[in-house]
């Protein structure tokens, strides 16, 4: 996927154009991964008259969470980097969806791998982007050779930089193979996690999805997803989850901020449930695709609403 970046960018402390924010080659980051991010949307409101960011307080608390497991020493509380995003997407007033990366990174040029007392910066920019995924399809997933990273080796509950070679590892081998997307196991033999998604089954009525401890991010489309369901009165379950139990689901759908709400149609090849889009699957994506369009008074705290500037006579 290559984008049209929106025009304006935050760096360095300043919004500036996009074109001008740029790093060294040498920056310690590029050279080490040591960097965090946050991938965010917003949503066109069902009325045209505003964008509505999703979540955006909670990304900005992982984002920051990402940042302290790095060591890292900013100016910035998680509310700054709110009303960092919100100028931004203020300034950009897009009218359509979009797609916003703030990243904190290690701008040092400096050749020793280590976190502690090299400096920090944060990041900005955006991007149109709609559904990247055909929803109404099925997706096709394997599961990968590739294990997850374990906690242990790189934290796997933050949005770590450098540990995306895990997941590009793990989506090459999906495509090659001709599927959407890989199902990462972790080094435990558990189902993890997809290679940008969270993951949920349905059992019986029950939608299942994998702790933290399985070694997966801590997702904010999953948590929302526990709550839509809860509150429906669809019952939960947090647990590990086997390979064999994937195959035997009725229903199983990846969640995440790209790729939203993606029903599983087939593993490795076996048809999930009746290789349909499911029921309990349908009713949370209806749920959710409401409340991002601003539809639902129920979600309306999970909305940062940016008003859009409509040029005079429009
Ligand atoms: N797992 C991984 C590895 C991811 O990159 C993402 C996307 N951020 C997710 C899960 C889903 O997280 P969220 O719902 O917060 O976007």
């Amino acid at each position: 996927m290559s984008h049209g970046m929106l025009d304006i960018a935050f760096f360095q402390g300043e919004y500036v154009p996009f074109s001008e924010a740029n790093i060294s080659i040498g920056t310690h980051c590029v050279q080490y991964g040591t960097g965090a991010f946050a991938g965010i949307r917003g949503y066109l409101d069902r009325s045209g008259e505003s964008v509505n960011i999703f979540r955006l307080p909670d990304h900005a608390r992982r984002l920051m969470n990402s940042a302290r497991l790095l060591r890292a020493e900013l100016p910035y509380t998680p509310d700054d980097v709110v009303t960092i995003i919100s100028g931004l997407a203020e300034r950009n007033n897009h009218v359509g969806d979009v797609y916003i990366r703030p990243f904190v990174y290690k701008p040092a040029v400096q050749l020793t791998p280590r976190l502690r007392g090299i400096g920090d910066e944060l990041a900005v920019y955006m991007l149109p982007l709609g559904d990247y995924l055909k929803l109404d399809r099925g997706q096709t997933a394997i599961i990968s050779s590739w294990f997850r990273i374990p906690d242990n080796a790189i934290p796997s509950r933050g949005k770590l930089s450098g540990a995306y070679v895990n997941s590009a590892m793990a989506k090459d081998e999906a495509e090659e193979k001709g599927a959407d997307e890989a199902i990462m196991l972790n080094t435990d033999g558990k189902i993890a996690e997809g290679s940008a998604c969270n993951l949920f089954i349905v059992r019986d009525g029950v939608l299942i999805t994998p702790p933290f401890s399985s070694d997966i991010l801590e997702g904010i489309t999953r948590r929302s997803v526990l709550k839509m369901a809860e509150d429906a009165g669809i019952p939960t379950e947090i647990r590990e989850v086997d390979r064999t139990e994937l195959y035997l689901a009725d229903e199983a759908f990846f969640c995440g901020t790209g790729v939203q709400i993606a029903w599983i149609g087939t593993v490795d090849g076996r048809p999930i449930g009746r290789g349909t889009v499911g029921p309990i699957t349908k009713q949370i994506q209806e749920i959710f695709f409401a409340a991002v369009r601003g539809e639902s008074d129920q979600y309306a705290e999970w909305l940062t609403r940016i008003p859009l500037k409509v040029p005079a006579g429009a």
